[in-house]
């Protein structure tokens, strides 16, 4: 196997398909694994992005496992490393942004790095070291609320420095905007005053890939995913059609949804109004014990078996939020969504061993279970089907043939996903 050129570190899953997605419309071939692979690497790739779930578990557990993944990445050959943070910069003075940040530094014998996380196409805007989510700062964005990392200050400097032993420091706008040899000669200035973490502005596109020519040699980056988007070129890869080119699979359609977002209830809505065929499970069922949800799971795939050979089939426990309320008053909120996604995820393997090879999961959380039952740890970066959801390739351990999945998140898609997305595998 090639060695990887760059090797990344996502400490979120979703977080961790934002980064993929905007390597692979740069021109890398992109493979996200879900935690430190155990097994060789499926595919040749450029990049391989390992997914944590390390934002905000405590500080010594995220740079274990951030450390596990750089040693892994290494042994790859990855040539630089990049650490993929929230683009709201999600984290408290205790990190993780910052301790990760100083382990991997030390690690990797570096005494400079980057930190931005503008990301423009996502409304994410840094000026003179503040971060704007659209046109608000970050303190007023709604993340100042946030249950976890509460964000009440958007001066990224005033952020980060309480979570690093490092100093922090800034590139500015007026920096960035004369570009390559100017950033250098700010990044030489900063080391020699003894800063060894800088804030980087960015507003638009232009200034990111200004930004990434200046990074060629740095050994460690540390962004949200925006700044992905200027560095394939340091190593002479420009954007192509074959970076999202997937293995070919055939097989058959289906779609699992958990999701009860608004733009989900939307899709399973314009899916049903197809007449396409669609099941729904009822929840309530699912605490009467082993045996019924043994029944409601052996109900689902009869169900599907009598349909798939014609065409996608649905299965769905998608609610409104009167319904969902209902649910959630009856059951708790924790108990019903643990049964719902287990429920959900034996559905998906049991539909991947009737012969389903493209599957939609709708639902982050979801996803994440219906990826851990079907044993996927490697998933192939393909096209995206709307902004941040591509189609993904990857082995299961319940049937021998390639899986085709794509992993929706709640808000993400239009109302018409489930048909335009097996309408892109086509
Ligand atoms: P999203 O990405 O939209 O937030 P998730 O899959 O992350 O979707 O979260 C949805 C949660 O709601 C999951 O835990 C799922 O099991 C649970 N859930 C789905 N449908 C229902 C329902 N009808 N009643 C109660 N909980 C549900």
């Amino acid at each position: 196997m090639k060695k990887i050129l760059l090797g990344c570190i996502a400490d979120d899953f979703t977080g961790a398909t934002d980064l993929a997605n905007n390597l692979v419309r740069a021109g890398m071939r992109v493979v996200q694994t879900i935690g430190v692979p155990k097994q060789p690497l499926e595919a040749e790739v450029d990049a391989v992005v390992v997914s944590l779930k390390t934002r905000t578990i405590a500080a010594t557990q995220a740079c274990a496992e951030s450390l596990a993944a750089l040693h892994w990445l290494q042994a790859q050959g990855a040539q630089q490393i990049y650490f993929k943070y929230c683009s709201t910069f999600d984290s408290t003075p205790q990190g993780n942004i910052g301790p990760v940040i100083d382990a991997l530094m030390r690690a990797l014998q570096t005494d400079f790095t980057i930190a931005t996380p503008a990301f423009p196409d996502a409304g994410r805007t840094v000026f003179k070291g503040y971060l704007f989510v659209g046109a608000t700062l970050l303190h007023e964005s709604g993340m100042q609320d946030h249950p976890l990392t509460p964000m009440t200050d958007p001066s990224l400097v005033r952020v980060l420095a309480p979570q690093t032993r490092h100093q922090v420091g800034l590139i500015d706008y007026t920096v960035v905007a004369q570009g390559e040899s100017a950033i250098r000669a700010r990044i030489d200035a900063l080391r020699a005053e003894g800063v060894a973490i800088a804030i980087v502005d960015a507003v638009s596109n232009a200034d990111l890939l200004r930004l990434g020519a200046a990074l060629s040699d740095m050994p460690l980056v540390t962004a949200g995913s925006g700044v992905a988007i200027g560095l394939p070129a340091n190593f002479g890869i420009a954007p192509n059609d074959r970076a999202s080119a997937l293995p070919r699979v055939g097989g058959l359609q289906a779609i699992v949804s958990g999701s009860c977002s608004r733009a989900t209830n939307a899709q399973v809505a314009a899916f049903i109004a197809t007449g396409a065929p669609a099941l729904a499970i009822d929840p309530l069922r699912l605490q009467q014990g082993v045996s019924v949800i043994e029944q409601v799971i052996a109900e689902a795939l009869v169900f599907s078996q009598a349909h798939l050979a014609k065409g996608p089939v649905l299965v769905y426990s998608t609610a409104e939020p009167e319904a969902l309320k209902h649910i959630q008053d009856q059951m708790g909120v924790h108990v019903a969504g643990q049964l719902v996604e287990q429920t959900l995820a034996r559905i998906a393997v049991g539909l991947v061993k009737q012969g389903v090879g493209q599957l939609i999961v709708a639902g982050g959380e979801t996803s994440g279970s219906v990826v851990q039952a079907l044993g996927m740890t490697q998933l192939q970066i393909g096209a995206q089907i709307d902004p941040g959801v591509p189609w993904c390739a990857g082995k299961t351990a319940v049937s021998e043939k390639t899986l085709h999945i794509t992993l929706k998140s709640g808000n993400f898609g239009t109302s018409d996903f489930f048909s335009k997305a097996f309408h892109r595998i086509d």
